[in-house]
């Protein structure tokens, strides 16, 4: 009985281990082709001034656009990428499409923004390279912002303010993601050097027009912090007017979310 058990046990923990071998090889082979064969895709976010409307930026976000599967989100592939050692060479040819797009004639003329995974940021040359890219594709390193969560400053505080700060003095600014979800933030806020702040939509979700919530108090909160440190404020995830306008009453400058704007293959056109 004990045999039979622990062979049981054995045969099943075999053929887990193989399924996930194997599905994770056959995943990592469909990856390397998708990279050689341009399937990954920015789509750009909208990322309005909220008194006027105006759009002054996008968010560049990346898609699989899958030959069976149709378009895949980040979270159904990223984390599989970066465990194979794969992202960073996606998100340097996303950067790359990117660069390409914003510089065409018939891009409106605001900024763009890119997701930046931590390890990603964390690597030497990181910020040479990107102002290579930018070099070579022909857009102003002021119309670049790279996003970065706070994970990313967790590991190495100062190799991290490091190349901030370079690619600040070259005119990129960085953007914190996803604020109020990570750790210790108020510790190091003041000593990066953080063009924008992005609220998470965490928040945002649960913001009342009446100003009721305990959320509210957070974005105010967030708000007022910001604009001591002399930092943009940009709000994630606005989904209905009421949390629009209680952005606006608290006096957020700019949001994005799908009230105002969804992902779409192109960036707005120019005005005008
Ligand atoms: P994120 O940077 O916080 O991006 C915002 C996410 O919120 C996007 O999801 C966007 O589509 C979604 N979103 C925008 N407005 C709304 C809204 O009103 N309501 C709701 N519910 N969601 C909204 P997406 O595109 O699935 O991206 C998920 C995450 O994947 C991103 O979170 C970012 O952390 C990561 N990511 C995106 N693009 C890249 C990339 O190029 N490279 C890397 N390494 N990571 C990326
Ligand atoms: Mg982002
Ligand atoms: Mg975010
Ligand atoms: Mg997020």
């Amino acid at each position: 009985r004990a045999k039979q058990l622990g062979r049981g046990r054995y045969v099943m923990f075999d053929e887990t281990l193989a399924r996930n071998a194997v599905d994770e090889l056959a995943m990592e082979v469909e990856l390397r082709h998708a990279l050689q064969h341009g399937e990954f895709v920015p789509h750009y976010q909208p990322i309005f001034r909220l008194d006027s409307g105006e759009v002054v930026g996008h968010e560049a976000l990346l898609r699989w656009n899958h030959p069976r599967r149709g378009m895949l989100l980040p979270d159904d592939f990223v984390p599989i990428a970066q465990d194979c050692g794969l992202l960073e060479a996606i998100d340097w040819q996303l950067f790359g499409q990117v660069c390409e797009r914003m510089v065409r004639p018939d891009t409106g003329e605001g900024f763009v923004t890119i997701n930046v995974s931590p390890q990603h940021l964390r690597h030497a040359y990181f910020d040479r390279r990107l102002l290579q890219l930018l070099e070579r594709s022909g857009l102003p390193p002021t119309r670049l912002l790279i996003e970065l969560t706070e994970g990313a400053l967790l590991d190495d505080p100062v190799l991290v303010r490091d190349t901030l700060e370079r690619l600040r003095a070259a005119g990129v600014q960085a953007a914190l993601d996803d604020f109020g979800t990570g750790y210790s933030s108020l510790s190091y806020l003041h000593s990066l050097p953080l063009g924008k702040l992005k609220i998470d939509q965490v928040f945002v979700r649960e913001l009342d027009a009446a100003g009721g919530t305990g959320a509210n108090t957070v974005v105010a909160a967030i708000l007022a912090l910001a604009r001591a440190l002399g930092i943009g404020v940009i709000a994630e995830g606005i989904e209905t007017a009421a949390q629009r306008d209680a952005l606006l009453a608290m006096g957020c400058e700019f949001g994005q979310g799908f009230l105002l704007g969804r992902p779409a293959p192109s960036p707005c056109p120019r005005r005008g």
